[in-house]
């Protein structure tokens, strides 16, 4: 049996992939890891959920433990199209790098302030993950050294390069091989639009292209389209989620304004959710992120600012309000859930207008998504899932000293509240998250109100 041993990995990312419980390489690591290795630039076309966050972590941090960075300046730059996904990504390769001595991840996005990356920055960080926005204000002002970097990564490759952010790619990208020699050049997605030889030879220099034949195969996402009326979508979605009931469901909708719609929609019928677009303020994003993920939220309302990337575990539906215009928004879109392996299902509305669209994307992947009608869905108000916890927010974070034990000790030793109750925890710079149960929410506000945790008064709020 293959495991990561095979790879030449040094002891610090063995002992981390141990720790992390990953004994097996994926199919897509497997097939990936060895040209990612050797150093070549390669661009990996490969499905949703199969693990290439981790396959380009182990080639930038091995590369990092055989060559000592200068310690001033970053030695990989990694970009991604969402703040979100930078945030994730930067927190992934935090975890994999945990080993290794002195190997600052930072990420660096947009719609936070400015100065605080940029005193981070000062402290030599490892790898940078950025979203193309901010860099590119970093770099022009001239805050950011990329003469060190050795590994340079495009995750969701087809999005960064595409029309929308193609000049600033081509900005950046000219800004890293002005300063850096010999850098190796991946790109990353689970959909080229059957552009991979094409982009690959515009950015890359003697690639490998690796485009896995199962990219397209969802044998695990089990699709369904849904016939509604135009105007009966928002009810249709309400039945479906009364019907299925999963734990976790993401619903995509087109815009901005349905999202909203559909939310106080959802809120009125009772169910607990989250919003996600890309007009809310970035700490109302986070929020959004770590409520739906740590389980204090059922249901997350989209836009395609959700689409790409984002890894959260045991998401069991997707629903798409509508269906999408182009297959690859689509196929990003269902592989929020069926990952690492797991199941999920896929729902997409459809009216008479866009059956077509269903029949494009059945021809151009040999699929048949069933389609069903949609009358007999009824919502059930008795049905809703309710979430498991409450999300609490704590004004204190890594730069006060406070840890994961600290929050964990203060709510079971001071608040005398059993560890059932408690949730994820998360500890950021600023501030920390605890997800518990709404039975003690106040006696743990309570007592951040009346007793000091480690000396000193922190304040705590329920989000909501
Ligand atoms: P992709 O970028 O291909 O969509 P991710 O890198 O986000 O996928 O990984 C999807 C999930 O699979 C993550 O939760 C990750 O922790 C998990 N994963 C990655 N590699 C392995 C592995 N070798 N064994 C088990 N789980 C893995
Ligand atoms: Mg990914």
């Amino acid at each position: 049996m293959s495991n990561f041993q095979q790879y030449e990995l040094c002891d610090e990312l063995l002992t981390s992939l141990t720790d992390l419980k990953y004994s097996e390489p994926t199919a897509t690591q497997e097939a990936c890891l060895p040209d990612l290795l050797s150093g070549k630039d390669v661009a990996v076309e490969a499905k949703t959920g199969s693990g290439k966050t981790l396959a380009f972590g182990l080639t930038i941090l091995n590369k990092l433990s055989q060559t000592p960075a200068s310690a001033q300046h970053p030695h990989a730059l990694v970009l991604c199209p969402t703040r979100e996904l930078a945030e994730q990504v930067s927190y992934q390769l935090q975890l994999l790098a945990k080993k290794m001595a002195n190997t600052k991840i930072l990420p660096l996005f947009g719609g936070v302030a400015l100065a605080p990356q940029l005193s981070s920055l000062r402290h030599a960080p490892a790898v940078v993950v950025a979203t193309p926005g901010r860099v590119l204000d970093i770099i022009s002002q001239g805050k950011l050294d990329l003469s060190g970097v050795k590994t340079l990564v495009l995750d969701e490759a087809d999005r960064m390069l595409d029309m929308g952010f193609s000049d600033q790619m081509d900005w950046i990208l000219s800004a890293v091989h002005k300063q850096a020699k010999g850098v190796q050049t991946l790109l990353f997605s689970a959909t080229f639009g059957g552009n991979i030889k094409s982009l690959s030879k515009t950015y890359q220099k003697n690639a490998e292209i690796i485009a896995l034949k199962d990219a397209h195969t969802r044998a695990n996402i089990d699709q369904v389209a849904y016939k509604v009326q135009a105007d009966k979508r928002e009810y249709a979605v309400a039945a479906l989620l009364s019907e299925y009931q999963p734990d976790s469901a993401i619903v995509f909708c087109q815009t901005k304004l349905e999202v909203a719609s559909l939310a106080q929609k959802l809120s009125d019928d009772g169910f607990t959710l989250v919003q996600l677009q890309g007009d809310m303020e970035q700490f109302e994003r986070s929020n959004a992120i770590i409520l739906f993920s740590a389980d204090c939220a059922n249901v997350m309302i989209a836009t395609d600012v959700a689409s790409r990337g984002l890894d959260i575990a045991n998401v069991g539906m997707v629903i798409n309000f509508r269906i999408s215009d182009d297959l690859d928004i689509h196929t990003h879109r269902i592989g929020r859930t069926g990952r690492a392996g797991e199941t999920g299902i896929a729902i997409t509305l459809i009216d008479d207008s866009d059956e077509i669209k269903l029949i494009g994307f059945n021809a151009q992947l040999s699929e048949d998504i069933p389609i069903k009608q949609s009358q007999a869905l009824r919502f059930h108000a008795n049905r809703i899932k309710q979430p498991a916890y409450v999300g609490i927010q704590i004004d204190a974070g890594k730069k006060h000293k406070l840890s994961k034990g600290d929050i964990l000790g203060a709510i079971t030793k001071q608040a005398k509240i059993p560890s059932k109750d408690i949730g994820k925890i998360q500890v950021a710079a600023q501030k920390s998250f605890a997800a518990v149960k709404l039975r003690s929410v106040k006696r743990i506000l309570m007592m951040f109100r009346e007793e000091k945790v480690k000396g000193k008064r922190i304040r705590a709020r329920k989000i909501e």
